[in-house]
């Protein structure tokens, strides 16, 4: 027989769960703390200017401050205030209610860090470091009494009359024993950089000292004298909040610098202005990443009301854009950002689509309006392009127009220019467009060689995430293959179905083969012999495309292809029958000098390809000193 019944749950279990799932995170007691009274100084503000508060508003500057011997921390502001019922009714009830709301939801879904993200970080936070906590306050409302409340962490509390004279709240938190960790002045300094550091009120913590002049000597030259101040920890005013209109590039710059201290200019910066339909400002700076691999400690930093909240912005940020800088602000954000919370949530998507869609603007702009400016930054930014074209869609759709391809000599083409550039002397018999393309400009120097004789043209692809650009173009463009420059000689490259006669007979063309096949004796080479054009290589030793794109998933682990890593290389040895060389070896009387001129240029064919070395190299100049010699 089943039962049901109803858990019951009562508000003393409140506390040890808040501690308990916040248990990681104690510091952000203080900018829940900060932020409350940022909220109360900002209700202020807002009521003055509405003219329903018309007393002075006086220094509003927010103070935090400890006392190690007392044991406490105090956060103090001069906002709106609150008086003994207004303590009662929204640090007790709506706290409560919102404790009763988490409760509701904790036994219906079970998904703790989804409730705890919905039942907020606020006040009650200071619970996780303090063992008593008392707010010491006084309402704007003239004529009102100050009142203290303070409670130690049990749904019980006390509350009576206080002596406070200025408008304004205290938080006084008395640290309880585990947490004297936070009594420091560098910890808390740390705590309020973090998350406090562009909040819109000042908030002074500590004192610092400053130089200033204090008179003249006898010789009429300024004196100077240290002066203690109030030390103001924050930028009340950060550069995203500003009308981009208004900002110069200094200013784009100083504002890196003040977020990445130690780091290098970046290239360039959007500035994200949005408010509909979410709201959302900020900047992302692009750095320069090349063969930079120290750049990816400097994080986005995600701010809610230039309140600091993480710098994990995945789901945020898309992540081919997880690698730029700078700052992202939006209220529409949930303030507890924990993963699974962000991922279900519709504004998170929405905010990710409308990134990648301003940067591909942005990065379309700048390349319409300077173009020249935008080819020399490609090194750094086409990483972020390609990476974008393969990971979205979306993206893809906008970059095609200002993805570039470079080729050796260093030239830019957008992919339909690149189309035109190359279609007349590039398209293979069946109507194809065939994109040559070399990984490493040294090594395949002699194939880009003889492409460029030909006349083609040769892309140089030798980023770390090229080979998938190649893969991903592959079933983007169409009717168009791409070829390493190296995948076949140059006359089957693109095959175009122009025959050169053999100056061989088809028998004298088996003995070629014959010869070359003893003196070769490696089965991982495959050899034969085709009527290439007599200004060709005597021998070249190729790769198919096919067979080295395998085996380079089967280096990157791609999945059924890992048993191929094991497999040894198989190559393709094309000798040319046209080649003066090779009739010189037919022509030779005896069989050891016809193994030796064509052990000599097979071992030249090695060497272009870098394939050359130990005794093979020492036999290979061994020879060619003997050969020269005779
Ligand atoms: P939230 O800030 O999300 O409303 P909190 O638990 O942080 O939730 O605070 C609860 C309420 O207590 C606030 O909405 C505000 O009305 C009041 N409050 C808290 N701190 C202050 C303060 N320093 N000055 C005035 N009111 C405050
Ligand atoms: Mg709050």
């Amino acid at each position: 027989m089943m039962e049901k019944g109803t858990i019951s749950i009562h508000t003393e279990n409140i506390f040890p769960i808040i501690k308990k799932f916040l248990y990681s995170d104690h510091e952000i007691f203080l900018r829940e703390l900060v932020s409350n009274a940022v909220d109360a100084t900002q209700k202020l503000k807002r009521m003055s200017s509405l003219g329903e508060y018309k007393e002075e508003m006086g220094d509003l500057t927010i103070e935090v401050s400890f006392d190690k011997d007392k044991k406490t921390i105090t956060v103090s502001d001069r906002g709106i205030g609150m008086t003994a019922e207004e303590i009662k009714k929204y640090i007790n009830q709506i706290a409560f209610s919102g404790a009763t709301e988490f409760v509701e939801k904790f036994k219906d879904k079970g998904d703790a860090k989804d409730i705890i993200g919905k039942f907020g970080l606020g006040f009650y936070s200071a619970f996780m470091v303090a063992k008593q906590v008392e707010i010491i306050s006084k309402s704007r409302e003239k004529g009102t009494e100050a009142a203290r409340w303070v409670c130690d962490g049990s749904t019980e509390f006390e509350i009576g009359p206080a002596e406070k004279e200025d408008r304004g709240t205290d938080i006084i938190l008395h640290i309880a024993d585990d947490s004297e960790e936070f009594l420091d002045e560098w910890r808390l300094k740390g705590i309020l950089d973090k998350y406090c550091k562009f909040l819109p009120v000042p908030i002074k913590f500590g004192k610092e000292t400053e130089q200033v002049e204090d008179g003249k000597d006898e010789e009429g030259k300024p004196k100077y004298k240290s002066v203690e101040k109030d030390r103001i920890i924050n930028d009340t005013d950060p550069l995203w909040t500003k009308t981009p209109a208004d900002l110069t590039d200094e200013d784009y710059l100083k504002f890196y610098k003040e977020l990445y201290p130690m780091s290098e200019d970046p290239l360039f910066w959007i500035h994200l202005n949005v408010d509909y339909p979410f709201n959302l400002t900020g900047i992302l700076y692009f750095p320069k990443v090349k063969n930079d691999f120290e750049v990816q400690k400097n994080k986005i930093q995600l701010y809610s009301r230039q309140v600091f909240i993480t710098d994990e912005v995945k789901d945020v940020v898309p992540e081919f854009l997880m690698l730029l800088h700078g700052v992202i602000d939006s209220p529409d954000i949930p303030l507890n950002v924990s993963r699974s919370y962000l991922q279900s949530d519709s504004n998170v998507k929405k905010i990710n689509s409308h990134i990648t869609k301003k940067v591909a603007d942005k990065l379309g702009e700048l390349f319409k309006k300077d173009r020249a400016s935008f080819e020399s930054k490609w090194d750094d930014v086409g990483i972020f392009v390609k990476y974008g074209m393969i990971s979205e869609e979306k993206f893809y759709e906008k970059a095609k127009d200002f993805g570039l391809f470079k080729n050796t000599e260093g030239k830019f083409f957008t992919f339909d220019e690149y189309k035109e550039h190359i279609s007349a002397n590039q398209t293979d018999k069946d109507g194809n467009a065939i994109y040559l393309y070399t990984t490493d400009p040294g090594k395949q120097d002699a194939y880009i060689q003889s492409a460029k004789n030909k006349g083609y043209d040769v892309l140089l692809m030798d980023g770390v995430i090229d080979s998938h650009v190649i893969n991903f173009l592959e079933q983007k463009l169409e009717k168009t293959q791409l070829k390493r420059v190296d995948a076949d000689t140059v006359d089957k490259l693109i095959d175009k179905d122009e025959k050169i006669e053999s100056v061989l007979s088809e028998k004298e063309e088996e003995k070629v083969k014959e010869i070359f096949e003893k003196a070769i004796d490696n089965k991982n080479m495959t050899i034969k012999v085709e009527s290439l054009s007599p200004d060709e290589m005597p021998v070249t030793i190729t790769m198919s495309e096919f067979m080295r794109r395998m085996k380079d998933m089967a280096k990157t682990g791609g999945g059924g292809y890992a048993m191929m890593g094991n497999m040894p290389d198989q190559f393709d040895v094309t000798v040319n029958a046209n080649h003066a060389v090779i009739s010189k070896i037919l022509k030779a009387k005896k069989e050891e000098k016809k193994a030796q001129l064509a052990k000599q240029s097979y071992d030249l064919a090695m060497l272009s390809q870098n394939m050359l070395s130990g005794a093979d190299l020492t036999n290979f100049i061994r020879r060619s000193v003997e050969l020269s010699a005779e």
